[in-house]
């Protein structure tokens, strides 16, 4: 079976409609959204309208859930309360119902699926060390764990009893006396410094999962934000990816 990861597209359906062009020629069997569809970007609706049809495993956000009330927003930003208060202004009532049913987290095949840490679904941690990596393998024991949240992308590898180790190249093969807890890394916004879209390509007849960057047209993603008048660092930053 070979399946794609996709995480914190963020209302950027540039970065997603080439992302979607690449799954196609991949030829998934099998498509998971880690959340965060929307919030920050300027084209919530049609990345909600994209999600539903190709995503068969959908997880919420907790950008998704504060567009539509469903979580506490008080830790937000000037510039993500600005960008949420505007997406749930344009975000239609149907896009509402299709965000309200996106689940915390889903285990599925050996394989677990959440937006932040699957230890607490809707509560936001984010994950960047290998202490953290080392608590989820503990917890959990699926073989491979997914997640996002962060938008940097990673691999840590875990033996049990020994400790967690980063796997550093983007095509790693899966050895089976390991797990791995993969950050898929953001579609639609970036923050490693690597401007084009970043999803996970998992294939568990061949052994492999493969990190992939898609380039896409980010002048368009920014003018998209300027003509709504959003702030205009959520522009900048797309070119930047920091
Ligand atoms: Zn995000």
């Amino acid at each position: 079976m070979k399946f794609l990861v996709l995480s914190d597209i963020h209302a950027n359906s540039d970065a997603l409609e080439k992302v979607l062009g690449e799954a196609s020629s991949i030829g998934a069997d099998l498509i998971v959204s880690l959340g965060d569809v929307v919030g920050y970007g300027a084209n919530p609706r049609r990345c909600v309208e994209l999600v539903e049809k190709y995503a068969d495993i959908k997880i919420c956000g907790n950008h998704d859930l504060a567009a539509i009330g469903e979580t506490d927003t008080s830790n937000f930003n000037t510039i993500a309360s600005i960008s949420i208060e505007w997406t749930s202004h344009v975000l239609s009532e149907e896009d509402k119902e299709l965000i309200g049913r996106y689940d915390p987290i889903v285990s599925r095949d050996g394989c677990l699926f959440a937006h932040s840490s699957p230890s607490a679904p809707l509560e936001w941690e984010y994950i960047y060390t290998t202490r953290q990596a080392d608590r989820i393998f503990r917890e959990f024991s699926e073989r491979l764990i997914f997640i996002g949240h962060t938008h940097v992308p990673g691999i840590i590898s875990y033996k049990n009893g020994q400790a967690p180790q980063v796997e550093h190249s983007p095509l790693v093969r899966l050895d089976p006396s390991l797990r791995y807890l993969v950050n898929t890394g953001s579609v639609g916004q970036p923050r490693d410094g690597v401007g084009a879209a970043s999803f996970a390509e998992v294939d568990l007849g061949a052994g492999i999962i493969r990190m992939h960057r898609t380039p896409y047209d980010i002048m368009s993603a920014q003018a998209r934000i300027r003509t709504e008048g959003l702030p205009e660092p959520l522009a900048e930053r797309l070119a930047t990816a920091k």
